[in-house]
This record gives C-alpha cells, sequence and structure tokens, in this order.
C-alpha cells in the first residue's frame, strides 16, 4: 500500500462528546488501508495551518466510501478542525501505521485496553470484525476520567447487548455514586478479573505513553508474551501534554 496525499472535503460532522467531533469526509480518491491505521491531516482551507500535520485514526471501513475520524479537541490543530464548517477542505496522506494493523489472518480472540481518545484505533477494528463477520471473541476495557468522556458509548452499549463484544468501562475521576462498571486506572488485577486465559489472547494497547507502558509490565507479570502485544502509544510533544493525556483515562 502505497502512501497517497490527497484533498477531502468536509461532508458532515457530529458532535459525539463535550471533546470529541466525528468527521466525514469525501476525499477526492480512495485511500486503501487496514483497520487499526492511521493518516496524517492538515487543513487546507486555513492559511496559517496548512502545513501543520497531525494523526488521526480511520474509524471508517476500508471498503466506505467516506473516511470517517474522531478527534479530540487538545491543542492547535484539533481546536481549529472543530471549528470548521461543512464543505471546508482537508489534506490527507496515508496510510500509516503498523503497530496496530488487524486483518482476516489473526485468528486469535481479542483484548482491546483503551484509554480516552485511543479508543480510535480499536473502534475501527471493532467495526471490521462485526462487518465481516469473523470469529474472535472481543472484549474491550475501556477507561476513561468520567462519563460525559465516554465515546461511542452507545454502539458499544448495543453491541455489548446484542453479544457481539464484552465492553467493561472504568472511570477513573468522576465516578457517580451508582456507577456499576469498574473504577481507576486499567491495571493487572482488573485485567485478572475480566480475562480469562490470557496467555492466548491477542492484545491492541492504545493510549498515553504512561498507560501503554504501564500496561505492558502488568500484561508482562500475568504471562502474555511481547509477541502477543500490539500497541501504540500517543506520543505526543511537551511533557505537560503527557499528563494531560494520562489525566483524560
Ligand atoms: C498514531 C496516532 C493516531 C492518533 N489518532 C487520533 C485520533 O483518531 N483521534 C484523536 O483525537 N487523536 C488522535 N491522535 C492524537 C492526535 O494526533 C493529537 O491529539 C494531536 O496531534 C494534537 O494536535 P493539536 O494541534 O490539537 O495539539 P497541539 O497544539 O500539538 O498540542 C497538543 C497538546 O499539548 C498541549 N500544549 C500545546 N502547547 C503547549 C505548551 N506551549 N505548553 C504546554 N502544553 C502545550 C495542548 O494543551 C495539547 O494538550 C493520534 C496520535 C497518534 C500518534
Amino acid at each position: 500500500m502505497g502512501i497517497k496525499e490527497i484533498i477531502a472535503k468536509i461532508e458532515h460532522v457530529k458532535v459525539e462528546t463535550h471533546d470529541v467531533k466525528t468527521f466525514e469526509l469525501k476525499p477526492q480518491e480512495p485511500i486503501a488501508f487496514t483497520p487499526g491505521q492511521y493518516f496524517l491531516v492538515s487543513i487546507l482551507s486555513d492559511e496559517d495551518l496548512k502545513d501543520e500535520w497531525r494523526p488521526m485514526t480511520f474509524t471508517s471501513l476500508p471498503w466506505d466510501k467516506h473516511i470517517t475520524f474522531a478527534a479530540k479537541r487538545m491543542g492547535r490543530i484539533t481546536h481549529a478542525l472543530h471549528e470548521l464548517p461543512v464543505g471546508a477542505q482537508l489534506r490527507l496522506k496515508g496510510p500509516k501505521g503498523e503497530s496496530l494493523n488487524f486483518d482476516e489472518s489473526i485468528k486469535e480472540d481479542l483484548v482491546f485496553l483503551a484509554g480516552g481518545s485511543g479508543i480510535t484505533p480499536c473502534l475501527s477494528i471493532i467495526r471490521y470484525v462485526i462487518a465481516k463477520d469473523l470469529r474472535n471473541k472481543m472484549l474491550l476495557l475501556f477507561s476513561n476520567k468520567s462519563p460525559k468522556d465516554i465515546i461511542y458509548r452507545e454502539e458499544f452499549d448495543r453491541l455489548n447487548q446484542e453479544g457481539r463484544i464484552t465492553v467493561v468501562y472504568s472511570l477513573s475521576k468522576e465516578i457517580p455514586d451508582d456507577w456499576k462498571g469498574e473504577r481507576g486506572r486499567i491495571d493487572g488485577e482488573m485485567i485478572r478479573r475480566h480475562v480469562d486465559r490470557p496467555k492466548d489472547k491477542l492484545w491492541y494497547l492504545c493510549g498515553p505513553p504512561p498507560m501503554t507502558d504501564q500496561l505492558e509490565q502488568d500484561l508482562g507479570r500475568i504471562g502474555v508474551s511481547k509477541e502477543r502485544l500490539r500497541m501504540e502509544s500517543w506520543e505526543l510533544p511537551g511533557k505537560a501534554q503527557r499528563k494531560e493525556a494520562r489525566d483524560s483515562e
């Protein structure tokens, strides 16, 4: 798959949560990608920002006509993205990424460990497994700061009810009194409570570096070998950002 640079027009914007929007794009030509991959985006319609590129993950399916991605408002580019009207033009460069890829050759059952907006590559794989009716059993442990931060909750709850995936939410900061899910950040103990035979699973980890680093260690202690881990730390510039990213789990 060669890397392409194309122009895409925003056709629809959906507000997902207080700080996440999904963008639906009409690409000038298709980009072939594998679930779990990402592209670089820049805002063509903004003279000051058009040469600033940021990574965003495909959440559409490879055969969809439109490309979708979900952007959490963090800093300069994501703030600008959130202000864009329908019709604005973006530049996309991709596909990129090898560490979180998924395809039908993978037969293992899958466990996704995601923090905050790190859910996007997991979402892409989950949608693909379901659309293709593959046999991989799936479990998602999804950590967020508060209920209002949980992206795609409606979709996950529906899939959970339909028995397509088991979804476990965890909240680390603002926890309602009647909360029935997990509490705190994902760790080895929480994993043990929900995952049988962890060594047999294939693990997808996506979130800020402190989270993925800690989970890699926790999984090692449970006996999961490194070959069974697919991980991507969303390494971002600056310690302030690292802290902010960790706080958003
Ligand atoms: C492979 C990959 C895939 C990704 N996929 C997605 C995705 O699907 N969805 C998504 O939402 N995100 C995704 N991300 C993360 C996304 O790329 C970043 O959120 C984005 O790059 C932030 O860009 P920005 O211009 O908005 O923020 P920037 O302006 O680059 O700032 C980022 C952060 O740094 C802080 N900051 C900025 N300037 C300063 C300063 N001077 N001092 C201290 N702090 C400062 C800001 O408050 C902000 O929190 C992905 C990242 C990677 C690596």
